[in-house]
């Protein structure tokens, strides 16, 4: 089922908002009294590095990206504490969702935030500098709270890696869905049809997938060009699947 005409965007409550306990906090900002959006879908997830690197693939190369990894991971905030490291995913719905949420949670730079913004979420984050192995500064880290998709496109993809469908009740899911026509289990970058030793089933015949994952697996399989990267397929069947502790 489908129901495009449906507005939605994924938020990301960060580690740094949870080791401040300002969860409760960020559900008031955005909840529908304030925002007229509905949750279709929340979990709570320790972050793997691949649903990570595929979370921020367009900062893939930047000075910040390895810094950016370990704080959406949440080894920054509970550098000692594996189990404490988590994030909370939530999917709103609703007119204007991308905008309305962008709006809440303000600018990306905390210092920006409180100076064009003031009362916004992230006029709470903070700016942290990046330094080399010589001590020299050569970046910086917006630990900025939340996440907020940039657009519907953005808001498609995010939510598309982050959740199954059977994640969100059936009678709201916006994005296309196919039941799987086979077995396909994973290891290595690679997809199998038969289980292979230390593989994981990603999708089990009639299980309910998102149209552009089965494609991605089919053109995986045929070697042919992708629709989305295999790694933004599977990263959500690893979610909570074992303790992120490397
Ligand atoms: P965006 O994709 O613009 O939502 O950015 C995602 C995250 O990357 C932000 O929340 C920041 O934590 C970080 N980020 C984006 N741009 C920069 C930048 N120029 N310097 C440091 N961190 C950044």
């Amino acid at each position: 089922m489908t129901n495009i005409n449906l507005d939605q965007t994924l938020v990301l409550i960060k580690p740094d908002a949870l080791i401040l306990s300002l969860t409760g906090y960020v559900l008031t900002q955005l909840s529908e009294f304030h925002t007229g959006l509905r949750i279709a879908g929340t979990k709570v997830v320790n972050v793997n590095r691949m649903l990570a690197e595929e979370h921020y693939a367009e900062h893939r190369g930047k000075v910040f990206y390895p810094s950016l990894l370990e704080y959406i991971m949440g080894k920054i905030h509970y550098p000692n504490v594996p189990s404490k490291r988590r994030v909370k995913a939530i999917v709103y719905q609703g007119p204007g969702a991308v905008e309305k949420i962008r709006g809440i949670a303000g600018p990306t730079n905390p210092h920006n935030a409180r100076d064009q913004k003031p009362g916004c979420i992230r006029s709470l984050g903070t700016v942290i500098p990046l330094k080399n192995e010589k001590g020299e500064i050569i970046g910086e880290r917006m630990d900025n709270l939340v996440h907020a998709s940039a657009t519907k496109e953005e808001a498609e993809r995010e939510i598309k890696l982050w959740f199954r469908p059977n994640d969100i009740p059936p009678g709201i899911r916006v994005y296309a869905t196919q039941q799987s026509d086979g077995h396909f289990y994973y290891k290595e970058d690679r997809i199998y049809t038969t289980y292979v030793a230390g593989s994981i089933c990603v999708f089990a015949p009639g299980d309910i997938v998102w149209e552009t994952d089965l494609q991605t697996l089919h053109a995986v399989q045929q070697n042919k060009p992708t629709p989305c990267s295999l790694h933004s397929v599977v990263a959500k069947y690893l979610i909570n699947e074992k303790c992120e502790d490397d």
